[in-house]
């Protein structure tokens, strides 16, 4: 007989904790689950889901756009945001009720209520106490906002998700994938769109023939790109909101919307007095095998700030529980996990980025094309398609697979296997292509740019 409650409690039934907690009792473990807020946590609630149904939404514009070239007479579309928002809610709805059941059926007992850690084995939530074998800290990440007068006016992707009303104008302040795909939903949508970011182009961390050629396709789309600038402040006038920039321009909007990046959701977890090891973004410092400094408590997801995806969470989940109930040591993996950018159109990566392999490697070689896909012929749309093959040129291995085009997300995520096994360019080569589509130029591309003249 254990002498503990639970052999393990998890705080946060987001997409880590609910994985972690599921597959955990099906290796025997007795499983309790706190949940503050919401079943299913970031990416069910305010996350992945609800966001690519409003990008789903947002891409029709384009559609009643091109189909009269197709052919289609189309009367004047009309959109009822308030109805886009209640089906979108009734589906969240559901998502959540699936979690519930989910859990129910895996035995694991579920604690509606914010968790605190008392000491190492020791979880208080709901008025009671709770002693475990082993905590697993899954609480997530939260928005981070500026600290500049007027902040309040502006809202985080966490109330977007909730406006009564589409804004007419919208501005967007952030360079990471939330900010870019919300500047796409508003823009597609109907508002009149302003991105603003501090860097000099958005999307860091991404290959950087995809992010100005992005940039490119949101200003052909009419969303003003303002970069190198900060907020400075906001000031409220009736409906309006006057936006003071730091080179003293002003932006007047009906929203504002801050999406300049996330910290660790930490905050009355009680981990100071535990002494846990942070990091220096307050994340919790794990092992590979996301064990924390203190031995009973573990963390995976967002909260310790490794790559803040909901696939990444639940591969740390997975990881957690073979190690520790499945006597399995199975540390995390976090090399070429592929990213998308769910923006019109869309970006998808896996591996390294051309600088990057560069640096690393040396030697690369680097295959790319642009072009203007089929569909967009009849329609005279014009968006550039990017695709982009990184090579090692010792080892011939593709270390790295870019796109910036329609499906981008559906077509990398097959490409993102084969650079996983290792794949060489003359495996890619060897591969028949499906014709037509614009995912055969991954197995067609031929000549490798011309590198660089040698300096001096
Ligand atoms: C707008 C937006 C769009 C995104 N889009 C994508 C995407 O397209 N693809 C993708 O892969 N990722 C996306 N993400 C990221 C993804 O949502 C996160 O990486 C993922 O949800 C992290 O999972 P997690 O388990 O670490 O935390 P979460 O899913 O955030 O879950 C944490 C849970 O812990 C709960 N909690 C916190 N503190 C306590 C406490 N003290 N007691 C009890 N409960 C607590 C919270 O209420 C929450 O439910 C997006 C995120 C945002 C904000």
């Amino acid at each position: 007989m254990s002498r503990f409650d639970f052999d393990l409690f998890v705080i946060g039934a987001g997409s880590g904790g609910v994985r972690a907690s599921r597959v955990s009792a099906s290796y025997g473990a007795r499983v309790a689950i706190a949940e503050e807020r919401y079943l299913g946590g970031t990416c069910v609630n305010v996350g992945c889901i609800p966001k690519k149904l409003l990008v789903y939404a947002s891409h029709y514009s384009d559609d009643f756009e091109d189909a009269a070239a197709y052919g289609w007479t189309v009367a004047r579309p009309g959109f009822d945001w308030a109805a886009l928002i209640a089906n979108k809610d009734r589906e969240i709805a559901r998502l959540n009720g699936v979690y519930a059941r989910l859990l129910d059926e895996a035995g694991v007992r579920r604690i509606e209520a914010r968790a605190r850690i008392a000491d190492a084995h020791t979880v208080e939530a709901g008025g009671r106490s709770y002693s475990a074998e082993r905590i697993l800290v899954a609480t997530g990440s939260w928005p981070r906002m500026q600290d500049v007068p007027g902040i309040e006016h502006a809202i985080s992707s966490n109330e977007a998700f909730h406006l009564k009303e589409l804004p007419r104008r919208a501005l967007v302040l952030g360079g990471g994938y939330i900010a870019v795909e919300f500047a796409g939903i508003f823009a597609g949508l109907g508002a009149q769109t302003r991105l603003v970011h501090r860097g000099e182009l958005f999307l860091r961390g991404f290959d950087d023939d995809l992010r100005r050629g992005l940039a490119l396709e949101l200003e052909k789309r009419g969303i003003g790109l303002g970069f190198g600038r900060r907020l400075a402040r906001i000031d409220r006038h009736g409906s309006v909101l006057r936006s003071t920039l730091d080179d003293g321009s002003t932006v007047d909007s009906e929203l504002v919307l801050s999406a300049i990046g996330r910290t660790p959701h930490v905050a009355g977890l009680g981990l100071e007095a535990l002494g846990v090891a942070l990091g220096p973004d307050g994340a919790i410092a794990v092992d590979e095998y996301s064990q924390s400094s203190v031995p009973s408590l573990y963390a995976i997801g967002d909260v310790t700030n490794r790559l803040n995806l909901t696939p990444v969470a639940i591969h740390e989940a997975m990881a957690f529980a073979r190690t520790v109930f499945g006597r399995q040591p199975t540390p995390v993996d976090h090399r070429d996990v592929p990213r998308a950018v769910f923006s019109q159109p869309p970006l998808a990566s896996v591996g390294w980025t051309q600088a990057e392999a560069e640096a690393r490697f040396g030697a690369i070689d680097v295959y790319r094309t642009r072009f203007r896909a089929l569909r967009n012929t009849l329609t005279g749309r014009d968006e550039q398609t990017i695709m982009k093959l990184v090579v090692d040129r010792a080892s011939q291995r593709v270390v790295g697979a870019h796109m910036l085009g329609p499906d981008a997300g559906e077509i990398i995520q097959g490409i993102a296997i084969a650079v996983k096994l290792g794949a060489t360019k003359a495996q890619f080569d060897a591969t028949v292509g499906i014709h037509p589509t614009a995912a055969e130029e991954f197995v067609t591309m031929r000549t490798p740019l011309a590198p660089p003249p040698a300096l001096g």
